[in-house]
């Protein structure tokens, strides 16, 4: 078996110390004799667990006093409904950008509780870029956007400026990149992309902008009760947090997300400049837009994209085949890909075009 190198957009690689500790406190957790699987989420043992999670979240983002940090369950998809029911009343509108199948889906729920403004789109060019060019009516509510859209494989690198509330959904970049994190109101991430294990999502929330909407909010939907409730309104999904938790602790041991985003950057540029220079391969979308995190691309002679496929596997590639809507080839390069991996996938492109033209 050839070393195993993990390009899968999610559930993806976590930090291999990461798997060792969280397999450990299956058995034994921090020498209790107890799993963590078995034990009561109000217990000391798990507070120190969230407590930990929730201030290496404030850490790393460098968070002020008014954001508040909340792991929910439902992951990025009940964010979809959750954001809207919480920020938008039926008559008011909110403005989102629609770059991507997965704000396409956010745009269709926020529908069900208010307008929505569409104030721009890629679709009519296969989500091959990000606009730069829009505006957003002052009355909007909030403007929405996707910060890298796993599937197509762009990146909004300069967020707009809005003296809207900004919302963002960061599913498949956080902590990825140093951003002002307290510019946005709103943030949410699904965990299994980037910072933990599938099960649970994490949202950062400005507390000000809360309280405002007239409607009788569902107990569980309310973000002011989650936050009253010390993200433990109920029970909430005690190994995913877990996980989540190791993971941040790596992320900080590595140097934060200042650290980590040198390091994204010399791995896409390795990529990218692979495909670039291959006569055999293209990137799919705008140079300018190209994701740091899913790096997209195709093979201008499609009926090679089977043997190119068969190669990588052979040496240990797993994860690359494109997505079903876009097709080719798609690495997600997430924080804990070491760049051995890049280098690898870089060394089989320059082969394969080798021996194939
Ligand atoms: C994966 C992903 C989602 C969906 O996450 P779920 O946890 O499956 O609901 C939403 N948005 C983006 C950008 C994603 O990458």
């Amino acid at each position: 078996m050839p070393i195993i190198h993990n390009f899968n957009a999610g559930p993806s690689i976590l930090p291999k110390s990461v798997f060792v500790e969280a397999s450990q406190a299956v058995l034994n957790f921090n020498n209790t004799g107890l799993s963590i699987l078995e034990i009561g989420h109000r217990t000391s043992i798990f507070q120190e667990v969230i407590d930990e999670a929730r201030s290496l979240v404030k850490e790393l983002m460098q968070l002020d006093k008014n954001h508040e940090v909340l792991y929910l369950h439902g992951g990025a998809s009940t964010q979809f409904m959750q954001v809207p029911i919480n920020l938008l009343d039926d008559k008011e509108s909110a403005a989102y950008t629609d770059t991507g199948v997965w704000s396409s889906k956010a745009i269709k729920e926020a529908k069900l509780f208010g307008k929505v403004e569409t104030v721009c789109s890629s679709r009519e060019s296969d989500f091959s870029f990000i606009p730069k060019d829009f505006a957003v009516p002052n009355d909007a509510k909030y403007l929405h956007i996707t910060t890298n859209n796993t599937i197509y494989g762009t990146q909004w690198h300069q967020i707009p400026k809005t003296s809207n509330s900004l919302v963002a959904d960061m599913s498949s970049d956080i902590f990825s990149r140093v951003l002002d994190f307290n510019s946005f109101d709103l943030i949410y991430a699904s965990a299994q992309k980037n910072m933990g294990a599938a099960g649970v999502n994490l949202v950062v929330v400005n507390k000000n902008i809360l309280g405002k909407v007239k409607r009788n909010i569902p107990t569980i939907m309310d973000y002011q009760n989650h936050i009253k409730e010390g993200s433990m309104l109920n029970t909430p999904p005690v190994f995913a947090i877990y996980v989540s938790m190791l993971t941040l602790k790596w992320l900080k041991a590595q140097g934060g997300v200042a650290a980590i985003e040198k390091m994204n950057n010399e791995k896409s540029a390795l990529l990218y400049s692979a495909i670039d220079d291959s006569e055999l391969f293209t990137g799919t979308v705008n140079k300018e837009d190209r994701s740091k995190m899913n790096v997209c691309f195709v093979m201008k002679d499609k009926t090679l994209e089977e043997a190119f496929l068969q190669f990588t596997k052979t040496h240990g590639i797993v994860g690359i085949k494109g997505h079903r809507l876009v097709g080719g080839f798609r690495a997600s390069l997430y924080n804990a890909l070491p760049i051995s991996s890049v280098a690898v996938l870089t060394k089989l492109i320059k082969e394969f075009t080798d021996n194939n033209i």
